[in-house]
């Protein structure tokens, strides 16, 4: 078994069964990416459009591609066909594109609103008023070719465990308040979680967490 492969396998232990989990292969090649598919992983995520549009093209076709970058809207155009999950949708204007491409292509896109939770003053998303407002406007359902799916955050990077528990049940709040105004059961989804901070994630609501350097190892 190859190191990701069993970096793989000693994640996937620890992960509760409903909890969907991203691999986060940015940066890595495909020899990387087959290397986990071969062990039965089929969620990917990168940040990179370019990138993620190059391997889309060269790797097997049942992979679930989630975008997990921030998004610039004049390049919604080249996933639009194929992508899974858009998790950073941090402006109404992003939906607006979403739905727009999403129609054209002739499907329904899944995404979730990004919040931000971290203390640090340095990472994109809405806030908890922004988001209120967004729902109270019922601009959601002026996108009938985008699905709001849940919420996706980041901590703040830092050391401080009571910190990053402290903005993740924040968030986890925010999800379940969200989720009995839209009274939607297409919301389910709560991204929350990385290599560092998905333990913490879990004990707080997560059910999807983007993993990278645990699985990959260390970008370059
Ligand atoms: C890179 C990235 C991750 C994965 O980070 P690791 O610390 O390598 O697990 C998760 N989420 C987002 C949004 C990222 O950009």
């Amino acid at each position: 078994m190859s190191p990701i492969q069993s970096n793989l396998n000693t994640i996937r232990k620890t992960l509760p069964p409903l909890v969907t989990l991203v691999a986060v292969s940015k940066t890595f090649p495909n020899s990387a990416i087959l290397e986990a598919y071969e062990s039965g992983q089929r969620v990917f995520g990168e940040n990179k459009v370019q990138e993620l549009v190059a391997k889309y093209e060269e790797l097997p076709k049942d992979i679930a591609w989630h975008f997990i970058g921030h998004v610039q809207t004049n390049k919604i155009k080249y996933f639009a066909p194929f992508i899974s999950l858009v998790h950073g949708v941090d402006r109404e204007k992003v939906l607006k594109e979403l739905n727009k491409e999403a129609k054209k292509n002739n499907r329904v896109i899944d995404c979730l609103l990004q919040i931000h939770i971290a203390e640090e003053d340095t990472k994109f998303g809405f806030d908890v008023e922004e988001i209120h407002q967004l729902i109270a406007s019922k601009a959601l359902t002026d996108y009938p070719n985008v699905r709001v799916r849940g919420l996706m955050g980041m901590a703040t990077f830092t050391e401080n465990q009571e910190q990053v528990a402290r903005e993740f049940r924040g968030i986890q709040e925010l999800f379940r308040s969200v989720k009995q105004l839209l009274e939607s059961p297409d919301f389910d989804t709560l991204s929350i979680g990385m290599s560092g901070d998905y333990d913490l994630a879990i004990q707080n609501g997560s059910t999807m967490v983007r993993i990278g350097s645990a699985i990959f190892g260390a970008r370059g």
